[in-house]
């Protein structure tokens, strides 16, 4: 038996408790996190493919409960970023994208049942316009607050004109007029929905998803205060794509199945 197997044996031997699952936390499974992004919800059939029923919204949130999935903010993904790693087990981050009315009228009442939190990213320049829900109820929301003082309900940016942030780079002479043009979009409507929410807003996600991981958004970002980017690439989150700028996520459109969550996590193999 040669000397490295002989000294490995003794040490199994000497030190059995080292080798158990309880006290190596490399043997742990790693954690992941799935970021769902909703737009408009809707009572009855959904008509387009960003349209969701309230019916279906729910048995999405019945499937994060019964699968164990815990539901947590961006600043918890924050921590967990801070840590250096996801803590093991499954974890589901809650996004409506645009600005519907339906936020307000349908969302709101389902998850404080559900006692569930949720991050609703405006269109600025459209909030109180058409089907869009307005200033006071983005008031009334916000300050929401459940028993332990907790508010379940963040706003975060999804830019100030809904303009595609990168594929408009060309219509700018200069590097220094793109980035003003950034400014206004990010920071502009920062302070807009700063004047109507408590906290400040340090979440943003990317209109139409244009732009994902570019060096010049990411750092007009940073400039504006913000912590975290939602994308719209496809993905799943775990230790190996842990970055808060580049945010992955899962649209949930009119026909997808609850169990296309647990297919991105990893626990269960097929989806309808
Ligand atoms: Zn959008």
């Amino acid at each position: 038996m040669n000397k490295i197997l002989c000294s490995f044996l003794l040490f199994l031997i000497l030190f059995p408790a080292a080798c158990t699952k309880h006290d190596d936390p490399e043997l742990e499974e790693p954690g992941k996190v799935i970021v769902l992004m909703y737009h408009r919800i809707v009572k009855g059939e959904a008509t387009n493919l960003y349209e969701r029923s309230l019916e279906n919204l729910e048995a999405d949130l019945m499937y994060l409960n019964s699968n164990n999935i815990k539901v947590i903010s961006f600043a918890d993904l924050g921590e967990f970023s801070e840590q250096g790693s996801i803590p093991e087990g499954n974890y589901a981050i809650i996004t409506f994208d645009d600005g519907d009315s339906s936020w307000y009228t349908l969302v709101r009442q389902l998850l404080i049942d559900h006692n569930m939190k949720a991050t609703f990213f405006l269109w600025t320049y459209m909030i109180g316009s058409d089907s869009f829900i307005t200033w006071e109820e983005v008031e009334n929301m916000s300050n929401y607050m459940v028993k332990g003082g907790e508010r379940p309900f963040t706003f975060g940016s999804h830019s100030y004109s809904h303009s595609f942030l990168y594929d408009n780079r060309s219509r700018y002479a200069t590097l220094a007029e793109y980035q003003s043009f950034l400014d206004y979009e990010l920071g502009r409507s920062k302070e807009i929905i700063e004047q109507h929410t408590p906290g400040d807003v340090d979440v943003f996600s990317l209109p139409y998803g244009n732009g994902a991981g570019d060096e010049e958004i990411i750092a007009a970002a940073e400039r504006n205060g913000y912590k975290f980017i939602r994308t719209s690439i496809w993905s799943a989150i775990d230790n190996t794509n842990l970055d808060l700028m580049i945010i992955p996520s899962l649209p949930m459109l009119d026909a997808s199945e609850p169990d296309l969550i647990g297919y991105y996590l990893g626990i269960s193999e097929t989806y309808n």
